[in-house]
């Protein structure tokens, strides 16, 4: 019988100094929550691993694998057999362990490590001798020591002694609930779903704030937000969205200001809106999708016009990369097939033929000044309410 655990490598580099008990309850934490959904395990930490091990059959495994691998702040993430720390059991569970993951393979290496010194062999003595006990068992394999398909890896360490094959990357990132909470400006699209996952990557909690203008924007293309919060929600935990119509504001810069400059008008309302927002709900920054260039209202100029209207920072992590670049994180978080169904976006409606690219603050505020932006913004924010999204890890 064998039985497998996860090993969850965090690395030192995220966790320095007084900190690092903080990160690493906070990781914990966040492991135990995540696995509820998948039977009983006991989840522990010893040398900047965490230790999930099923506790009766009906543990899924695979799924707390699988949910694991999105959780910020771990780097490493290994299925492993467990073993008594003695080279006999070590080597039964080698050999009826290990195999599988070799199949189709051509080249291995084992690397042991030690670090329970008590343990009678050293590292370079259990490589040699696991080594062999892999040649035995699986007849094509041969040793390549410098550039292997795969390592075997012998673990003796403070709880037990475990074997693995192979390691698959983590998350990466910081814990999540780390670096604070930030209010992400999430529309239909690509971009800002990506923006709101690099974020949450550095540990930050989000809420998200979408507008919509009924009945330009319809039912359909507010559930695809709620559907795109769901999939970040996976990495971020608990997202609010609050939701918040600016029809009214819409029809009024239609009716009154000049048409090149209804795109950076209804950005700035956005901004606005969003800050105030965010101050209510405990954020200490905005997040958006902005790349630069991709279009008119995201220029130097503009995002200078859009930013001048907010104090809180504003973070653009999309804004140094190219759309192919976006859309392969969009595909990696499985938010892409979503971003793409095509229903419209307040700012896809009543866009501007000639927007302006190189706008001048006065300018804009000039026209600005033609309606009543804080009563218009005060009345937006009274639409406000919220969709509590729980992620389904
Ligand atoms: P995305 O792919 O995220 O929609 P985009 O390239 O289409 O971005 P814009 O439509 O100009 O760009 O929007 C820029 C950013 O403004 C978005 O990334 C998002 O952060 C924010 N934004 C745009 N529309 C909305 C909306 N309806 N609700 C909330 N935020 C929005
Ligand atoms: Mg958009």
């Amino acid at each position: 019988m064998i039985k497998e655990i996860l090993l969850c490598k965090y690395g030192e580099i995220v966790l320095k100094g007084a900190n690092r008990k903080y990160f690493e309850d906070m990781l914990c934490r966040e492991m135990k929550k995540r696995a509820k959904a998948y039977g009983k395990f006991d989840i522990y930490r010893a040398q900047s691993t965490i230790y999930i091990e099923p506790l009766d059959e009906s543990a899924d495994v695979d799924g707390m694998f699988y949910a694991a691998s999105k959780v910020f702040g771990i780097v490493a993430i290994s299925r492993a057999a467990v073993c008594q720390k003695s080279m006999e059991d070590i080597s039964r569970v080698t050999a009826e362990y290990i195999p599988a993951f070799l199949e189709g393979k051509r080249t291995f290496k084992v690397e042991a490590k030690r670090s329970d010194k008590s343990f009678a062999l050293d590292s370079m003595e259990i490589s040699r001798e696991i080594g062999g006990v892999v040649l035995e068992n699986c007849h094509k394999i041969k040793v390549d020591v410098h550039n292997p398909d795969v390592v075997v890896k012998v673990e003796i360490r403070e709880f037990g002694a475990y074997v693995s094959a192979g390691q698959f990357k983590g998350a990466g990132g910081m814990p999540i609930g780390s670096n604070g909470r930030a209010m992400l400006l999430l529309s239909g699209g690509i971009d800002s779903p990506v923006a709101g996952y690099m974020i949450s990557k550095r540990g930050v909690y989000l809420d998200a704030i979408h507008f919509e203008s009924f009945p330009y924007t319809s039912e359909r293309a507010r559930e695809k937000v709620l559907e795109l919060a769901k999939i970040v929600s996976e990495y971020a935990g608990d997202i609010k969205v609050h939701i918040v119509s600016l029809t009214h504001i819409q029809e009024e810069l239609v009716k009154a200001c000049d048409e090149d400059y209804f795109t950076l008008l209804l950005r700035r309302y956005m901004m606005t809106i969003a800050e105030r927002v965010a101050k209510q709900k405990g954020c200490s920054a905005l997040v958006t999708g902005e790349s630069l260039g991709q279009v008119a209202s995201q220029t130097m100029q503009a995002l200078g016009v859009t930013d001048s209207c907010v104090s809180m920072p504003v973070f653009r992590p999309c804004i140094g990369m190219d759309k192919e670049e976006i859309v392969q994180i969009s595909r990696k978080i499985g938010a892409f097939e979503t971003s793409i169904q095509p229903y419209e976006d307040c700012c896809t409606v009543f866009t501007p033929k000639h927007p302006k690219t190189k706008p001048e603050l006065e300018k804009v505020k000039a026209q600005e000044d033609k309606l009543p932006f804080e009563e218009l913004v005060e009345e937006a924010i009274g639409t406000l309410y919220t969709v509590h999204i729980t992620p389904e890890y």
